[in-house]
């Protein structure tokens, strides 16, 4: 394995296509939602590009966060294999059984703390909620709307609190995250507007540009990073219509947007 695709950061993010983003911070590497198969059809969902860096360009990762497992385009079968060779998964309970060893499952509002690896001291990941599709959306047997969702907070003493959306489809519960964490940074946020015909009658199952732009001021972050917006063929929404959202709403200057691979950083 080499670094040589992805040399390491202080404190950065990039993303490299569909959801999945690279997280240099605290001296650890993080890998969010992986997906690395090529273009290809998945299911109900076809995927058209793959990831601008592959999971052996990425050298060792330290912890891979998995929004949900039951979704091919937040985890498919190249990023199962890679989220299961890693140190460590977390992501939420249910997910978690079923993905068995090295997850960890976290009930929404619990953490889990990681050594630094750039001196003393740990980074926090705390579990928050998500919803995966318009708030009046039938619930599954488990209480969830389309399925559980784990979205995710990482701090630490001098570090940006970063907050990853996952699929969530709700400026309500983003504002329930941001009263509860009223110091978030910088965002990753799942724009896109994901739409399945068969669920929900198609409405979004995750932010259009228009919620991204809201769930931002909402937040307060410094720094948005719009994510899962390209590379399948069910998002209704592309990065045109989300840079357009935030202007309309004269919130240009917090986003940040690169080509995939290319890092961003997380501080102002
Ligand atoms: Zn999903």
């Amino acid at each position: 394995m080499t670094t040589a695709g992805l040399p390491r950061q202080e404190c950065a993010v990039t993303v490299l296509g569909g959801p999945t983003a690279v997280i240099d911070i605290g001296g650890l590497r993080i890998v969010t939602d992986p997906t690395f198969d090529g273009a290809s059809p998945h299911g109900y969902l076809t995927k058209t590009t793959g990831p601008a860096v592959s999971e052996d360009e990425l050298g060792p990762v330290d912890v891979v966060l998995v929004s949900h497992d039951l979704h091919p385009d937040n985890l498919d079968e190249r990023g199962r294999t890679f989220a299961l060779a890693a140190p460590i998964v977390l992501t939420g309970p249910l997910s978690a059984s079923r993905l068995g060893s090295p997850a960890i499952g976290l009930s929404c509002w619990t953490s889990h703390s990681l050594a630094r690896a750039d001196g003393d001291g740990e980074l926090t990941v705390l579990a928050v909620p998500a919803i995966h599709g318009p708030e009046d959306g039938d619930r599954d047997a488990d209480g969830h709307v389309n399925c559980e969702v784990t979205g995710f907070v990482l701090s630490g003493e001098e570090l940006p609190t970063v907050y990853v959306s996952g699929d969530n489809a709700s400026v309500g519960t983003v504002a329930e995250i941001s009263l509860r964490v009223p110091d978030i940074d910088a965002a990753v946020l799942h724009a896109g507007a994901a739409r399945v015909p068969t669920k929900f009658d198609g409405r979004p199952l995750s932010l259009d540009g228009h919620r991204t732009a809201a769930a931002a001021a909402v937040l307060g972050a410094d720094i948005v990073i719009p994510a899962h917006y390209d590379g399948w063929t069910h998002f209704s929404e592309g990065l045109a219509d989300i840079e357009s959202a935030f202007r309309e709403a004269g919130l240009s200057s917090l986003l940040r947007i690169s080509n995939h691979g290319s890092w961003m950083p997380l501080r102002p």
